[in-house]
Formats: structure tokens, C-alpha cells, sequence
């Protein structure tokens, strides 16, 4: 039996940098006769001054990388898996669900079914069972299945390693074929999850309104050196330091190249 692989935590990306001063005087409330005179401008103006903030530099972006790379060289997932078979279970399981929460349940899954094959001999309901505290478990079990079953008709029971075929199996989408080809294959792939989805547009690395708009404006701008790793460094760092709610700006190690105008350095 394999060993399973507990991927790092984050690394620490907490060094502190000074305050911005000018998000400090952008956060000061404006005098009366200027705040009088924005009062009056039309609230489309306003808006479109505030949602265009300067564009990064090539050089800034590669200061980005260069920093989250300094701070965890070698940053992993969170998703405990055996080989890629496992792997891709358990980025299907993890849709709308957490990776701890997902790894509670494979870990002694994996221990009896880390193939195709064992898997099947498993059954449905079986899986069932296993992943029960993991959201939609019914249909994630039918998927677990049927892939497994399509793996082992159409692709030697082996990990298919193209985009296109991965996105065959059942409960596989893009994010699911990009976070695979990244950690198993090593491809430069770019797997947006709610955490790159909103680092990438707080930061305005690469805003975008849909997961794929931020998939492509990311690959656009981050030097090739740094795409392997890319991917987990802005998890980790959406994960642990630039939080949805109240996003830990004051010992984030990219604040004063971050372009959120709501940062609160
Ligand atoms: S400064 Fe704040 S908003 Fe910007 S990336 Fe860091 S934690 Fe996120």
C-alpha cells in the first residue's frame, strides 16, 4: 500500500512591510467642499475611477511571484492522495466542499480503493458511505463510479493526461482536469477555486468576472518561470492571508503592491 501524501501548509507569507501611505490617504475621508463636489459628479464616473486602478508591471508581478516563492519554495495542495487516480477522486469530491473535509474521508477510503479497479469492486454504495459527510455524496459517489469504470474501458485504468479527455469523465470540469495536469503531470495549468478567483481580482492581477477570464488574464501575465507553482501560492495565499472576510492585509508579504483599493495597510 502507498503511503498517503499529506501535502504542507502554507508556508508563512506574514512578513510585514511598511504602510501603504497612499491606501492611507485614499482611506481618509475627503474635506467637505471636495466631498461636496464628488457628492455632485454622477455615480458611473465615480465608479469607473475606482474600479480601474493602475496596471501591474511586468516587473511587479514577477516581485509578486518572486516573493511567494522566497517565502514556500515548494508549495503543495491539501488534498491527500496516493498517485493520480486518487488525486483525481478527491478534486471531484472536493467540489463545494473543503479539503479537510474531503481528506477526512479518503484517507480511510484510499486505504482499501486507490485504483480504478478497487474502487469498482467497492460498489456505489460503499462509496456512499465513505464520503457521506461530504456534500452532494450521492451523485459524487455515482461519479467516482462511473469514472472509474470509464478509466478502466477507455484509458488503460490510467489518468488520461490531456485537458479534453479529463473533462470526459463524469463530475471532471476544467478546474478538475487543471489542478490534475498541474500536481500530477506538472503542466502549467491554472486551477481557479473561490480562493485564486478572488485574490486574482482583489489584487488586479487578473480581474475577471468568470473563473476562466481569471484562468486566462493569470496565464497572461505570470512569467513562465513561476507557473508550476502559481497555482498553489495564490490558493495558499487566499486560504490563509488574504481571507474573504477581513483579508489580513497588515501582514500580507504583497501589501504594497496590491492594487485592492479597500486594503487595510
Ligand atoms: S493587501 Fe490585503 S487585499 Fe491585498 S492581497 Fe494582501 S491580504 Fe489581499
Amino acid at each position: 500500500m502507498a503511503k498517503i501524501i499529506r501535502p504542507q501548509r502554507a508556508g508563512a507569507s506574514s512578513v510585514q512591510s511598511a504602510p501603504n501611505k497612499k491606501a492611507a490617504k485614499a482611506a481618509t475621508p475627503l474635506p467637505k467642499r471636495a466631498a461636496g463636489k464628488a457628492a455632485k459628479k454622477p455615480a458611473k464616473k465615480i465608479a469607473k475611477k475606482i474600479a480601474k486602478p493602475k496596471p501591474w508591471t511586468a516587473a511587479e508581478v514577477y516581485e509578486v511571484f518572486d516573493r511567494f516563492r522566497k517565502a514556500n519554495p515548494e508549495p503543495r495542495g491539501e488534498l491527500e492522495h496516493l498517485n493520480p487516480y486518487t488525486l483525481l477522486v478527491a478534486v471531484v469530491l472536493s467540489a463545494q466542499a473543503t479539503d479537510a473535509g474531503v481528506n477526512k474521508a479518503t484517507r480511510p477510503l484510499f486505504e482499501i480503493a486507490d485504483t480504478p479497479e478497487k474502487m469498482l469492486e467497492l460498489g456505489e454504495e460503499k462509496v456512499r458511505e465513505y464520503i457521506k459527510t461530504i456534500g452532494l455524496y450521492r451523485n459524487k459517489a455515482k461519479n467516482v463510479i462511473a469514472l472509474s469504470e470509464k478509466l478502466i474501458a477507455e484509458f488503460g485504468s490510467q489518468v488520461p493526461r490531456t485537458r479534453a479527455e479529463i473533462e470526459s469523465l463524469p463530475g471532471a470540469g476544467r478546474k478538475t482536469a487543471n489542478v490534475v495536469l498541474n500536481m500530477a503531470f506538472g503542466e502549467h495549468t491554472m486551477a481557479v477555486d473561490t480562493h485564486v478567483f478572488r485574490v486574482g481580482n482583489r489584487t488586479g492581477l487578473a480581474p475577471g468576472k468568470t473563473p476562466l477570464e481569471v484562468e486566462l488574464g493569470l496565464e497572461k501575465v505570470i512569467p513562465t518561470e513561476f507557473m508550476l507553482h502559481a497555482h498553489h501560492w495564490l490558493i495558499l495565499h487566499g486560504r490563509y492571508t488574504c481571507l474573504a472576510r477581513g483579508p489580513r492585509c497588515e501582514v500580507c508579504l504583497i501589501n504594497d503592491l496590491c492594487r485592492w483599493p479597500e486594503k487595510t495597510v
